[in-house]
Parts: structure tokens; sequence; C-alpha cells
């Protein structure tokens, strides 16, 4: 895609980000990518849209497992493993129409849209992190269970910290920050209480309970 990005980046029909659902409403959507991004804004737009198409390089969707069966369960039409080859506008401001091609078989096809979004995921970009001597990938720094990387004092929370246990959602990478934030305390102050600080210790919450009629113990 990079030449034809280049070529037609002005083309006010080309999303990249969907930042309101009413323009795609009535519109004939096709929709590239096949992560949680492209596989959200399929379900999102299915009720709006004329028709929702949905191309991806692969067979299996990289979203999360309800999504996915709801996305196929939709009216959205999931076309793999294609990918999205061709844009075409008449008057330079809109898309009229795309190719698309079998991965595979080199098969093409055409078909009439009005708007295409973009959703072929994240570029990591680590800069200056990468000469700290982590142990890491592309994707991941690789952590301990307490959230230590291999450098010492230095510790990692959120999607891209990577553990045996580890949860890419919100709930994990929140769990992952109170985790790093007690490892930071110990490490800091090896004596200091295993448990974490919670809210009902806090001399400010007695008072505001006080007040309330609230008895913790
Ligand atoms: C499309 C999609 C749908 C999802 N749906 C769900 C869901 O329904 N439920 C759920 O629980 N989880 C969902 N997730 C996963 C969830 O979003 C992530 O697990 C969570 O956001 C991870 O939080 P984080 O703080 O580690 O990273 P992020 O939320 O990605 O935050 C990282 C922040 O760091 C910023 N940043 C990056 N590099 C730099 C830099 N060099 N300097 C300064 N800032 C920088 C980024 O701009 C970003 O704001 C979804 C993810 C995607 C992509």
């Amino acid at each position: 895609m990079s030449r034809l990005e280049e070529d037609i980046t002005w083309l006010n029909s080309l999303n990249y980000t969907v930042q309101e659902l009413e323009p795609f409403r009535g519109k004939r959507v096709l929709i590239s990518g096949g992560g949680n991004s492209a596989v959200d804004w399929v379900n999102e737009l299915v009720p709006i849209a004329a028709h929702v198409t949905v191309v991806h390089r692969r067979d299996n969707f990289g979203g999360h497992e309800k999504n996915i069966v709801r996305m196929k369960e939709s009216a959205a039409d999931v076309l793999t493993p294609y990918e999205l080859t061709q844009l075409y506008s008449g008057n330079g401001k809109t898309i009229e129409r795309v190719t698309i091609t079998h991965t595979e078989s080199g098969e093409s096809r055409e078909l009439e849209i009005d708007e295409v979004i973009v959703n072929h995921g994240l570029k990591s970009d680590f800069t200056g992190i990468k000469d700290w001597g982590l142990d890491m990938d592309d994707w991941n720094i690789f952590v301990s269970p307490r959230l230590e990387t291999n450098l010492p004092g230095i510790f990692g929370a959120g999607d891209f910290a990577n553990f045996e246990s580890k949860l890419n959602l919100i709930a994990g990478a929140f769990t992952d920050a109170a985790l790093a934030l007690n490892s930071t305390k110990r490490y800091l102050d090896p004596e200091a209480p295993r448990m974490a600080y919670v809210s009902s210790h806090n001399e400010r919450f007695k008072e505001r309970n006080k007040m309330l009629g609230v008895s913790v113990e």
C-alpha cells in the first residue's frame, strides 16, 4: 500500500482513524485490517452504514473472540485472505471503487465503495529505550511476575510488559501498574510491608468515613 498511500492521502474518504460514526451513515464502507480496531469498527458500523466489507490478508482475525464471532454473524462481508490493492476516484476527492486481490490466487475483484478505513495496526517504536540493555523484542519488554525488568530498579507495566500470565486488557494494565508500583516501593525500601497501601488505611479516608458515619475496621 505504500506507493498508493502517498498518491492519494488527499482523498477525504480514505480514513486512518474514525473520529465520528455519522459520516459513514448510509455509505458503502470497506475496512482493511484484522485486529481489534478493524473488528470493532465493523461491528460499530454495520448498523449505520449501507454496507460494510472487511478485507484481511490472513484467514484468522486477531481481535477479541466474542467480537470476531459478532462480526462474522453480522451483515458485513468478511473477505479473506484479501488485500486492498487499488483505490479509484473519478472526482479526485472521494473514493468510488476499489480493487481487492486474493493473496494466494492473485485473483482481483472490484467493489463499489464510498469510504475506506485502514486499520493495519501500530508501528512499535521504542526509540531510545532500545539502547538501555533491556531484555526485549520488537513488541515486548520481558518482566518477572513482580514486573521487574532485567535491569535493577526498572519496572514495566501495561501492554508492552510481557510475562507468563499477561492479560492484554485495560484491567491487566491497571493490575500491572499496581504491582509495578508495589515492587518499586519494595526496591526503594526492602523493609516496606509486602501489602500495598489500600484506601481504607488512608488517614484522609478515615476522617471522611467518620464524617459520613461509615465504620471501616
Ligand atoms: C482496538 C482495540 C480494542 C480494545 N478493546 C479492549 C476492550 O474492549 N477491553 C479491554 O480491556 N482492552 C481492550 N483493548 C486492549 C487495551 O486497550 C490495552 O490493553 C490497554 O490500553 C493497555 O494500556 P497501556 O497503558 O499499556 O497502553 P496504551 O493504552 O496503548 O497507552 C500507551 C500510551 O503511551 C503513549 N506513547 C507511546 N509511545 C510514547 C512515547 N515515546 N512518549 C510518550 N508517550 C508515548 C501512546 O500514545 C499511548 O497514549 C483493546 C485494544 C485495541 C487496540
